[in-house]
């Protein structure tokens, strides 16, 4: 029996799916597709064999490349990808993370590819925190693990419903500090940069932040990279900027001062509708338009004018 790949949605997860809507409990299926114990549904979302891609493409009909898609294999990103650990240690990072609002949402709860960075610690979609532990018995997800037929939404350790997990708030600065930040990977990757400069700042940002000195961000909590997000919110954003390049410099401080780039295209709009008369086609950002080239138009137009790089109101961009 096959079962469609949801949107966003991780291989591991989508995985777990099948193995359940083929009467067999996720651990089973490890031996099914050759694999071991353990987090061999993870390992697969780092490195997806190629043999094992053949094998799912041939028996679900789901083509190989939508298979592919879902992996994480060979990222730009993988550095900021939280490292697998099958034991939630306190304070320390798990595998996964998960919004309860979205898990209780789904008409087939998954995992999103997103929610395995480190860098992501809210949810775009319900604006509260995410999660890395079962509230119930604080063990991180282990859906990998799951000896009997019960969907990945339920704690594979305790059986508590994660959808039901009470919301946990993050407050708003922090929220526009982590979209920005998720645009500018986005930005960057999208323009061909190289971006290994740009995942070691993040990487570094608890020392930063002065939240776990000497300690990375992957290996923290979610709540613990709350904290530092609350904290880097409030300063200056040189840490994100200090000795780059200075178009790449300029367009990171643009997204950060906006709180991302839809936020960005709205000031852009607003400032063509005062200035320059022609704003309409500009007011639908399509998906097709060059950010790269937006942004530095609008950085021309504005010429840094009324642009403050610590947590503009948008009045003050607007101003410009
Ligand atoms: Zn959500
Ligand atoms: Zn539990």
């Amino acid at each position: 029996m096959s079962v469609d790949p949801k949107p966003d949605e991780l291989l591991s997860s989508w995985l777990h799916r099948l193995a359940i809507a083929n009467g067999l409990a996720p651990r089973s299926f490890a031996g099914v597709l050759g694999r071991g114990n353990g987090m061999w549904s993870p390992r697969l979302d780092l490195r997806l064999l190629p043999h094992v891609a053949a094998l799912l493409s041939e028996q679900t009909g789901v083509p190989h490349e939508a298979i592919s898609a879902l992996a994480m294999t060979g990222c730009a990103l993988t550095p900021l990808l939280l490292p697998l650990r099958e034991n939630a240690r306190r304070n320390r990072s798990t595998w996964m993370q998960y919004c309860p609002l979205c898990l209780a949402g789904d008409d087939a709860p998954y995992f999103r590819r997103p929610w395995r960075l480190a860098t992501r610690i809210s949810c775009f979609v319900h604006g509260c925190g995410l999660r890395d532990r079962c509230p119930a018995c604080r063990s991180g997800v282990a859906a990998f693990d799951q000896d009997e037929l019960v969907a990945q939404h339920f704690c594979a350790r305790c059986g508590f419903d994660l959808g039901r997990a009470s919301k946990v708030s993050v407050k708003a600065p922090a929220r526009r500090l982590e979209r920005s930040i998720d645009d500018i990977c986005k930005v960057e990757m999208a323009k061909g940069l190289m971006i290994g400069d740009l995942t070691s700042r993040l990487l570094r940002t608890p020392v930063v932040a002065g939240v776990s000195l000497g300690k990375t961000l992957t290996i923290l909590s979610t709540s613990s990279r709350i904290r530092c997000f609350e904290w880097l919110a409030d300063k200056h954003v040189s840490w994100l900027t200090a000795d780059e390049d200075d178009a790449v410099a300029r367009r990171r401080r643009l997204l950060l001062a906006a709180g991302g780039h839809d936020r960005l295209i709205a000031h852009f709009a607003d400032f063509m509708d005062k200035h320059q008369g022609s704003p309409r086609p500009m007011r639908s950002s399509s998906p097709s338009a060059d950010l790269g080239a937006l942004l530095e138009a609008y950085s021309r137009a504005t010429d840094g004018r009324g642009i403050r790089t610590k947590r503009p109101r948008i009045g003050a961009v607007r101003r410009g």
